[in-house]
């Protein structure tokens, strides 16, 4: 029977790149993010890839929201084998810039959201003999950086989040991992450096001299969430060009 992925953020970047690249692996596939016609464009590329893709429209941070996507989802394909926590967002600003109100906010969509999505899908991959789920952290997770308080704390505690998770649902069957990329050419970063010296700085320092690209992401995710991958769980592991370990 065919298995089915649930991915968040899968409406631009590195998780249309995911949930593209899991059709590729033969999931059908179940995007969510705020944009419908985005979606819809992601869609239409999983039915090219041969599988058969879901719409699913709402907001990371809405308890409601993601209960009702994971009733959606299994009224539609029957289960959910594979999830990816990828929706994230980011705030570039001095820490003492950033309102508690904001810093809330980063946690909510980038910590919080996958929490509260995990715990609703653990029944259901449960109760199918087990499932994969993949949380998108950052190399900003474990690296000190400047000015962006709120991603790194929230990606430091999804590390911890996969870690427990892995733990205590290992007797489910379920698989808990993470991928954390380094630079990546998305809008995320476009919106960030664009163009600008800041970023051929910033390129002149990844030892590989370049970004990734969304799709060496997506393959990598779409690998670890096959039986291939099937003695990985509770680590977070690194894809960024040589960032954190040769600079
Ligand atoms: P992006 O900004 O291009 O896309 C983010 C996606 O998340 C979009 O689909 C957006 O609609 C969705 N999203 C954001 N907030 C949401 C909300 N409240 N409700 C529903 N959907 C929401 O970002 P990206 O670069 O593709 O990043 C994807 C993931 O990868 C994020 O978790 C990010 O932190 C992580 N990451 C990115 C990079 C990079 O260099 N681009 C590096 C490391 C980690």
């Amino acid at each position: 029977m065919t298995q089915t992925a649930l991915v968040t953020g899968a409406s631009r970047g590195i998780g249309r790149a995911i949930a593209v690249a899991l059709a590729g692996e033969g999931f059908d596939v179940a995007c969510f993010a705020r944009d419908r016609d985005k979606l819809q464009e992601t869609a239409t590329l999983i039915e090219s890839a041969g599988s058969k893709p879901s719409v699913h429209v709402g907001d990371m941070s809405s308890d409601d929201d993601l209960e009702n996507l994971v009733n959606e989802v299994v009224a539609q394909h029957g289960s959910i084998d594979v999830l990816v926590n990828n929706a994230g967002i980011t705030e570039g600003a001095p820490a003492s810039k950033i309102s508690p109100a904001r810093f809330r906010e980063v946690l909510e969509v980038n910590l919080i959201a996958p929490y509260v999505l995990s715990r609703c899908v653990q029944p259901v991959m449960k109760e199918h003999g087990g499932g994969v789920i993949i949380n998108i952290s950052s190399v900003y997770a474990s690296q000190g950086v400047a000015n962006n308080s709120p991603y790194c704390t929230s990606k430091a505690g999804l590390e911890g989040l996969t870690r427990a998770l892995a733990r205590e649902w290992i007797k489910d069957g379920i698989r808990v991992l993470g991928v954390a990329p380094g630079f990546v050419r998305t809008d995320m970063v476009a919106n960030a450096f664009g163009g600008t010296e800041v970023e051929k700085l910033v390129v002149s320092r990844i030892p590989m001299k370049r970004f990734g690209e969304a799709e060496e992401i997506g393959r990598f995710v779409a690998f670890l969430a096959t039986a291939k991958a099937g003695f990985v769980t509770g680590e977070t592991l690194v894809i960024d060009g040589g960032q954190r370990s040769l600079v």
